[in-house]
């Protein structure tokens, strides 16, 4: 490459003695200082520009978001803020940008308004970072599943069961929505569609993922999920990626235990690998919580956070002792829960969860043996009959991050939920099957990857950790 990355040039920089950059302008200060930056890394470079020889015109085209290139010597620094600058000799504009229109100016720009500049946004500091941190948690899931022997299996997209059991579905059909053809009851005849059958976007590829594990082993998969739940929060998009590992011959403390190794050495691969995007979203951390009353600070800052949950042990609890400190807990006791826990058996909401984390344990926490009533169906049924070897991780400031289970092997006691339920067991002729043919105990979870790039860069909306967010009445871009 004629042109070195950013990164390697600061990095390296007794490699190169003249050199020629290309970047877009992230400021440009005094008709001297332009801010150089090409997204390699957080770092700019600056290229000090001798204006009395340049010309007039070409200074104006030196505008925030132009691209440029600049060729000049690397020399030592002598101001401050940077160790490294280039004393230009020449400058082209590659492509200009209009002060006038140009969103994206150098002061701080709310994130509501950066998402709806969504295909420029990825050029302002905090959200190119969080993009790097992005990229490097991707690698840092396939190095470490691939490092343990797992292989990576890709599930299909578009799914002819609707038994998945996780939400709303988006449909898929080439019918025409004005005038579907009907059959004799005056439904939508689903026959005369694409695939002959109803068919939806996955909200999970679980069941497909339990098929190959019972072939390769360990396996898990990467890959978009869709949900077409009305759930406008900071924490749901209604496209969102999964990463879903399936292991044969696992049980649910195995389960556990993967979880746990697994977050952490991503969270820790980050801490080794992106150090000036973390520093630099630590202090925008920091920021943000100033801003906060007193009593809604986090405790910690973001890389303390991101530490304290490598070095600490994931506190272990059955749903029934956090029902009974719930139950005993003084927003419970004082009404403050929007759902006050009355009996053993209710679902937990976010507020619960993060009460059992934030306050309670202060360190993330693994529910585990739920109700087998608000569970799916494919949950181990416990030996009580009324729980299921299900398990949740739950993390600071997110709530859920996690949601996993040991699998049901016997074939008498999945059909029998399935019956209870009255699921379609015909659709899971297949699934079934895998508990005919030498079904073994085996286990999995799902985490959404959106919550885990939140956490770890201490980003509060999860619209800002994913390039173009899928949300209830938007898919702009
Ligand atoms: P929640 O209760 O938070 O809505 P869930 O119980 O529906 O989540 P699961 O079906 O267990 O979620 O999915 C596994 C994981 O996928 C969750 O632990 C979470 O990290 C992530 N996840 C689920 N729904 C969404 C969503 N709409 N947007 C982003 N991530 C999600
Ligand atoms: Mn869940």
């Amino acid at each position: 490459m004629k042109y070195p990355q950013l990164a390697e040039l600061l990095n390296q920089p007794q490699k190169h003695n003249t050199v020629v950059v290309r970047g877009w302008v992230r400021t440009f200060r005094a008709n001297r200082f332009i801010a150089l930056n090409d997204g390699s890394t957080i770092e700019n470079l600056q290229c000090v520009v001798d204006f009395e020889k340049a010309d007039e015109n070409l200074l104006k085209k030196i505008n925030t978001g132009a691209a440029i290139e600049i060729s000049g010597k690397l020399v030592k620094s002598m101001g401050k803020g940077q160790s490294l600058e280039v004393l230009v000799d020449s400058i082209t504009i590659l492509g200009e940008a209009d002060p006038d229109i140009y969103p994206i100016q150098p002061k701080k720009h709310s994130f509501e308004f950066l998402r709806e500049k969504a295909h420029l946004r990825v050029r302002t500091v905090t959200i190119s970072a969080v993009m790097r941190i992005r990229s490097a948690l991707s690698f840092a899931i396939h190095q470490f599943f691939q490092e343990k022997g797992f292989y990576y299996i890709h599930t299909p997209i578009i799914t002819g069961s609707d038994a998945e059991g996780a939400g709303e579905m988006f449909r898929v059909s080439v019918l025409d929505p004005k005038k579907p053809p009907t059959g004799p009851d005056g439904r939508v005849d689903f026959k005369q569609d694409f695939f002959g059958k109803e068919t939806n976007l996955t909200v999970s590829g679980q069941l497909e993922a339990e098929t190959y594990a019972q072939g390769l082993g360990n396996v898990y998969t990467f890959g978009p999920t869709f949900r077409a739940e009305n759930s406008n929060t900071s924490r749901h998009l209604a496209e969102f990626w999964m990463i879903e590992p399936e292991m044969a011959f696992y049980e649910l403390e195995d389960n556990m235990a993967l979880a746990e190794e697994f977050i952490k050495f991503t969270l820790d691969y980050i801490l080794k690998n992106c150090d000036k995007d973390l520093a630099f979203l630590n202090h925008r951390f920091a920021d943000e919580e100033k801003s906060k009353p007193q009593n809604q600070r986090s405790a910690m800052g973001l890389v303390e956070k991101i530490k304290f949950v490598i070095e600490n042990k994931f506190k272990r609890v059955s749903y029934t002792e956090a029902i009974d400190i719930l139950k005993n807990s003084k927003p419970n006791k004082k009404k403050k829960f929007d759902y006050l826990i009355e009996e053993w058996g209710t679902d937990l909401q976010s507020e619960h969860e993060r009460y059992l984390v934030e306050k309670h344990f202060k360190a993330p926490v693994i529910l585990f043996d739920y109700p087998a009533k608000i569970k799916a169906f494919y949950m181990r049924m416990n030996e009580d009959q009324k729980t299921v070897r299900a398990m949740d991780i739950l993390f600071p400031g997110i709530g859920e991050i996690v949601g996993g289970s040991q699998r049901e092997e016997r074939l008498d006691v999945l059909e029998k939920r399935i019956e209870e339920l009255g699921i379609d067991a015909e659709e899971l002729w297949w699934y079934l099957d895998l508990r005919r043919y030498g079904s073994v105990p085996h286990s999995g979870f799902g985490l959404g990857f959106e919550r885990l790039v939140l956490f770890a860069t201490g980003m509060s909306n999860i619209r800002d950790v994913i390039p173009f967010p899928r949300t209830p009445q938007n898919a702009t871009f």
